[in-house]
This record gives C-alpha cells, structure tokens and sequence, in this order.
C-alpha cells in the first residue's frame, strides 16, 4: 500500500485517472476494520485505480482542504476532480467497491468482479452481534483460548455505542459516555484475542449448516454459533424521529427517566410498555403527555388503571404524532385529532417513544423457537432449539433488557460454548 504526504498529493492526482484516497489515523479502530478491505481492493482493482493512504494528523492542511474532518474518509478522484460519495466511519466493502466500479467501463467491472475468489474461514465459536451480549461471550471464549470471531454489519459495540450517557453499568462511579463503554468492552475482547470482523455485509445465515457469506464472497463456518444480534425500536418513520434519536427521543425509560427530574415528557404510545414505563418516568417528570392513537389504552388492565389514576399523567386518546422539531432545548411534536383531524403541537422537555420493539433476525429463517413477539426461546445455557446454536441479549425472550443483562447472558452462552469443546 502506497502512503502519502499532502507535498505528494497534486502529483499523484495528475499521473493517476482513478485515485482513491484514505485519511486514516492511530487509535482509530474503523479506520482498523478499514484496512484490510482496503488491502485486498487494492489487489482486486489495483492495476485500473491508484490506491493511496495518507495520515490525517500530519496532514492537516490538505484534509482541511478536501473538508475531511474524521477518520477514516475515503474520497474518490477520476481525472484530477473529486467523484462518488465520501464515505466515513464504519465503511463496508460494498460502499467501496459500488464507488470503484462508477469509475471504470462496464466490461472492465465484469472482469475484476470475475477474479473475486470465494474464501472459505473456519473459526471454533461464530459470534453474530458485536454489542454487549456478543462482546462479553467473546472475552470469555476467547480468554479460554478457543478460536473466536465476531461478525457484524456496523461497528463493535452495539446499541451503547448509540446511547449518550451510561451511569447504571457497575464498575464506573462516574456516567460514561456510551460509545468509551462500547470502546472499552471492544477493546478488551481485541485483547483477549477474539477476531472481529466489523462493517461487512451479511449476506446469509445458515444456522443448520452454521455457515455465515459475509461480504458477498467470504464463508465463514464454525462449530457454535451465538445469535447476539439485539433488537431495535420499532420506529415511527415520521419527519424529525432520526434526526432527534437520542437528541430529545428516547426509547428506553430505565435508561433515560432520571434525566427528566421536574421535567415535561411526551409519551407516545398505549401498550403495555408505554404505560408500564409511564410508571417509571412518573418518577422523575413534572408532567406527562401520552399521546395514544386509539380510543383507549391496549395495556394491562392493573397499568392501566395506575396511568389513569397518576394525576402528572394526561392521555390524549385518538391522537397520532405526526412530526417532530427541536425550538431551542424544548422538543416539539406535531399532533392529530383522528377524530376532528385538528393538528395541534405539544411542547416538552423530551419525547419518549415506546411502539413496540423487534429482534433482529431479518436473515434468520431457520426454524428457531421463539416466543409470541418473535424473541428467542433460550434455555438456562442459553441454547436456543438448534443444536450447537445460543443466543444472548436483547434477542432472546425475557423480561429485562440492559447492558447488564446482555453482558450476562453472554457469560453463561460463552461458557456453554466453552464446555461443548
Ligand atoms: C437509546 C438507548 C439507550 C440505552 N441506555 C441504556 C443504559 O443507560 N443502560 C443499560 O443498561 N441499557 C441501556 N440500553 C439498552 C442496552 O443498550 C441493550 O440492552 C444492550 O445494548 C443489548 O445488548 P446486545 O448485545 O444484546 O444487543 P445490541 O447492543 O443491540 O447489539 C447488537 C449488535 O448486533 C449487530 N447485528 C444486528 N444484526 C446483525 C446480523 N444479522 N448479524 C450480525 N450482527 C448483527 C448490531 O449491529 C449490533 O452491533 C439502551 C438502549 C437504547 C436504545
């Protein structure tokens, strides 16, 4: 691999038709998971595109220049002018190679795709889920020596990489910002000598076989699966619900309640969870709008009656949200009579959204047992109904999901795992 100097650069930009550029820097673990995909493309389309890399921290003046201001950035040039995406952080392969193939004719982009070779890795223990679950299975197995590797289509760390502030995770007197959590516990199981294979596409999941495609072209097989792949928030898909994720929307009360001490809150939401944490946030909040879209709430009778009962909470039944906005620090949501079709707007301190959540298992079509909402059914080893298959964390079927319970179940999958030697 060719590195670079901005004094460099203008050089390699005029001898070269097709350049792509890498601002990478040291303790930078995307720009890690980055470099041996950036390798092998470089072998695949090294003879039509002049692969570069350039430490960003020296050369700051042409990152500057080229607007980069993280690492790691890809930028991509054809004929002295930059062209394609500019591709950051957790970069896959297909990113990549969707912004290489832009650059060269039709039949040339047959050819390189025609020398992809299928590759075949055999690990003992296949982790599916880099997040607290599968990070804590990997210190284990991989502390106990077994030959461990960890897959996942984003980086390590799972859902605490996403959260802002942890402060219920034993072992720190001081709230930590999710995303060090997540570093730390990624870290320790980089340590330990757990192999990760982080930003790949998963193509297929074959528990039966317990084979994994990833990147199109790799097939991964091993002796043990863990499934440890979390579940995510069923979403609204209403204008502002992205962009204020975690910025003022919340969609976990244990986690998120104490910062709203003698605040307003927003719920939305009428089912067991928006009501049963309604209790939770009543805690902590001055005040409580729950915006429910039916005429009455779907919770448990015993929840219910509570809500109706708590006088900090008001229901504002046959109400659908419609949109959210930040003025200032106050959050606003944008509301619908479904009845009288008046819009209205409630203004809060923060919104709450608790519609349901899902596992991830989307590639998961083997038969799996699972409970009623699709979890899966472990038993105390946290083997799931296929042989040599467990599961951890957020994906199975329980009461409690946090960090601590995911780090837990982990610990008793991977030993499991460890004992089936
Ligand atoms: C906003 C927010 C704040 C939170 N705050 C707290 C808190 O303060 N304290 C607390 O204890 N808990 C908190 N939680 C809950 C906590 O984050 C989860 O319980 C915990 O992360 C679950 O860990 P996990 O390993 O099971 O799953 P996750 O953390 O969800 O990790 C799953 C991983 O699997 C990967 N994955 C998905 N599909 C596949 C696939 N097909 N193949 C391979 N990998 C895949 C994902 O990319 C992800 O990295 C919070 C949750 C949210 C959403």
């Amino acid at each position: 691999m060719t590195e670079i100097n901005q004094d460099s650069f203008e050089k390699e930009l005029n001898a070269n038709e097709n350049l792509v550029l890498d601002f990478y820097s040291t303790e930078c673990p995307p720009c890690e998971a980055l470099a041996p995909k950036f390798d092998a493309l470089d072998k695949l389309y090294g003879n039509d595109i002049r692969f570069l890399k350039i430490f960003r921290q020296e050369n700051r003046q042409l990152a500057e220049k080229l607007g980069v201001s993280s690492s790691p950035t890809l930028l991509f040039f054809k004929n002295g002018k930059q062209t394609g995406d500019v591709l950051r952080g957790g970069i896959k392969r297909s990113d990549i190679m969707q912004n290489l193939d832009a650059m060269l004719p039709e039949d040339r982009v047959r050819e390189i795709h025609s020398a992809i070779k299928p590759k075949t890795t055999e690990t003992n223990s296949l982790i599916l889920g880099a997040g607290p679950g599968g990070l804590a299975a990997a210190i284990y197995l991989a502390q106990a020596r077994i030959d461990t590797l960890l897959v996942d289509p984003a980086l390590p760390g799972g859902q605490v990489s996403t959260t802002h502030m942890v402060s219920n995770y034993p072992g720190f007197p001081e709230p930590q910002p999710g995303f060090m959590l997540a570093h730390f516990m990624s870290e320790q199981a980089k340590n330990a000598g757990a192999n990760m294979k982080v930003a790949v596409d998963i193509n297929k999941i074959d528990l039966v076989k317990k084979e994994v495609v990833v990147d199109g072209h790799e097939t991964i097989r091993a002796r043990n699966i863990l499934i440890s792949t979390g579940a995510s928030p069923r979403y609204l898909n209403i204008e502002g619900e992205r962009e204020y994720y975690g910025r003022g929307i919340s969609y976990c009360a244990t986690c998120d309640a104490k910062y709203y001490h003698d605040r307003e809150v927003v719920i939305i939401g009428g089912g067991n969870t928006a009501v049963e944490e309604s209790e939770l946030i009543s805690k902590f909040a001055s005040k409580i709008t729950m915006v429910q879209q039916l005429p009455y709430l779907t919770a448990n009778k015993v929840a219910q009656e509570r809500a109706e009962a708590d006088p900090k909470i008001d229901i504002l039944y046959s109400h659908e949200p419609r949109g959210f906005e930040k003025r200032g620090d106050k959050m606003v949501v944008r509301i619908e009579n479904l009845e009288s079709g008046e819009k209205s707007e409630l203004i809060s301190d923060g919104v709450f959204v608790f519609v349901g959540m899902k596992p991830n298992l989307d590639l998961v079509s083997d038969p799996l047992e699972k409970d009623e909402w699709g979890y899966i059914k472990v038993d105390e080893n946290m083997r799931t109904s296929i042989p040599g298959v467990y599961a951890a964390g957020d994906v199975i079927s329980k009461q409690v999901r946090q960090i601590t319970t995911a780090v837990g179940d982990g610990t008793i999958a991977s030993l499991a795992m460890a004992r089936s030697e």
